[in-house]
């Protein structure tokens, strides 16, 4: 008979009835076992995709989800907080079993747009959020979005983008998130004279409504207009998460105005509440919006509106090194893969940050500023042997800094 270690522990083959064997601790296991095991596991992942992966995801709280976000977005408390809430609420939703009769309460979709300067962290919450909850997510630019028949692209091609990113899985794609970047850049022009576009933002407007309440929409699986006999995919926005970001250049003189007005009304009671000028996004809500150039149905659909505080210092020091894939991180980490130690000092920090403000690069330019110091040494030390350490001291990056390009990028 022949030994328990030269036979399969699934099927019981004989080793010499198969043509590979793998031993295990206390078992093996044949190639013909493996196959199978392996259709089973092809099955098993393709069940669960089909419910757009939700079906085994476990929503976190609101609690768990800005501790999530905590550990990627630096600062920002009070947008993390509503943007936790509204995922959740979002999540929680599509995850109810459909509405059977009259009596059921329909909880409706909370799509989100997030006020802020350029590169305060707008796309990096929405992609975090994504990344949490491992649905599919895609960035769409609503500057070159234009009415259908214009050149431009047509409002389906996100859902085109988005059904990519999901591997052409539509019910993936049917919970994903869609971040619509530069919302403001397509306002009405009338209320924002420095759009030069031909096609009104009112049109695309109106096209990106449909998205956003919940449509059947016909969508070209490649994108564009360029393959029309490509076979259409039919994709419901109905449970997509949309948010929306912007930097509404100007919106503080309407939120100013709409404040001055309430404010005239209260002085009447005798009561006056002090407004921090210096910070009016801070009083931003969906009629700011609409009087900045949306049109209302538009506001309607986007009903949980955020702001972002522009990146003081402290804060970008931190986005250098807190951050769970922090730059400092990163590049330590790549220095790491060749045994280099990589060190900096505290003062360097602050230079980069430094460097950041004065050349108005934000925490975008802190990437740039860092790949500055370090190029030289990541060309010459991985061929340097004995080179085993490299610690960053402030004359170093400051005369790394002054050779590279970056210093030609100075504004006056
Ligand atoms: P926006 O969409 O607002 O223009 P991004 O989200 O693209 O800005 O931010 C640009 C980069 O700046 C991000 O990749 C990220 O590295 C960094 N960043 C910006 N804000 C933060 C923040 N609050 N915390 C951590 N990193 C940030």
């Amino acid at each position: 008979m022949a030994k328990s270690e030269d036979r399969c522990s699934f099927c019981g083959r004989d080793k010499s009835d198969t043509n590979i064997l793998v031993a295990g601790l206390n078992a093996h296991i044949c190639d013909y076992c493996i196959a199978q095991a392996q259709e089973i596991l092809n099955e098993e992942i393709k069940s669960r995709d089909e419910d757009g992966g939700l079906g085994s995801l476990e929503l976190l709280k609101p609690f768990e989800i800005k501790k999530y976000l905590d550990q990627y977005v630096i600062g920002q408390e009070e947008a993390k907080k509503v943007l936790s809430v509204a995922v959740y609420n979002h999540y929680k939703r599509i995850m109810q079993p459909p509405v059977r009769d009259d009596s059921d309460v329909e909880i409706e979709k909370s799509n989100i747009v997030i006020v802020g300067e350029t590169g305060t962290g707008k796309t990096l919450m929405a992609r975090t959020i994504a990344r949490m909850l491992r649905v599919p997510f895609c960035i769409a630019d609503a500057t070159v979005l234009t009415e259908a028949g214009y050149v431009g692209e047509d409002v389906e091609s996100i859902l085109s983008r988005l059904l990519q990113v999901a591997d052409y899985n539509v019910a993936a794609a049917e919970k994903g998130i869609i971040f619509i970047d530069e919302l403001d850049k397509i306002s009405r022009k009338s209320d924002n004279p420095s759009i030069t576009r031909d096609v009104s933002g009112e049109g695309v407007q109106q096209a990106l409504l449909k998205l956003l309440e919940g449509a059947l929409v016909n969508v070209p699986p490649q994108g564009g207009r360029k393959h029309p006999e490509q076979k259409m995919i039919q994709i419901d926005t109905k449970n997509i998460l949309f948010i929306a970001g912007g930097a509404f250049h100007g919106i503080e003189k309407h939120i100013g105005s709409r404040l001055q007005t309430n404010m005239i009304g209260y002085s009447t009671k005798g009561k006056k509440e002090e407004i921090d000028k210096e910070n009016m996004l801070q009083y931003i809500t969906p009629a700011d919006l609409k009087s900045f150039g949306l049109i209302p149905e538009i506001v309607g659909r986007l009903p949980v509106v955020t702001h972002l505080h522009p990146l003081e210092e402290d804060i970008l020091k931190r986005i250098l090194t807190e951050p769970k894939n922090s730059l400092i991180k990163q590049f330590t980490k790549l220095f790491e893969l060749d045994d280099i130690k990589l060190t900096f000092d505290d003062k360097v920090l602050d230079f980069i940050v430094e460097k950041s403000v004065e050349f108005k690069l934000g925490a975008r330019g802190l990437r740039s500023i860092v790949e500055a110091i370090l190029t030289d040494a990541m060309y010459e030390l991985p061929s340097q042997k004995d080179k085993k350490e490299l610690k960053i001291t402030l004359k170093y990056a400051e005369k790394q800094f002054s050779k590279s390009r970056l210093i030609n990028l100075k504004v006056a």
